[in-house]
């Protein structure tokens, strides 16, 4: 899911700590540096909020 990045969601990201990146996700593997389900981890790995505009929300983040 796409979601448009403004200063309000930057602002609310940093008050509630929104963890939402594969290093983030039980289904990501650091050794291998790769998602367990086989997903490409570009569009949510190591997103820096700051210099996006938009960012993609993966539907099967779960919190590791
Ligand atoms: S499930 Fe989604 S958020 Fe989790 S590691 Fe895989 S691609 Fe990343």
């Amino acid at each position: 899911m796409i979601s448009i990045v403004d200063d309000q969601l930057r602002r609310e990201a940093r008050a509630y700590r929104l963890l939402f990146m594969c290093e983030e996700c039980v289904n990501y593997d650091e050794n291998a540096a790769c998602c367990v389900h086989g997903y490409p981890t570009e569009p949510h790995s190591n997103v820096d909020l700051s210099k996006v505009t938009e960012v993609s929300f993966c539907k099967e983040f779960e919190l590791g």
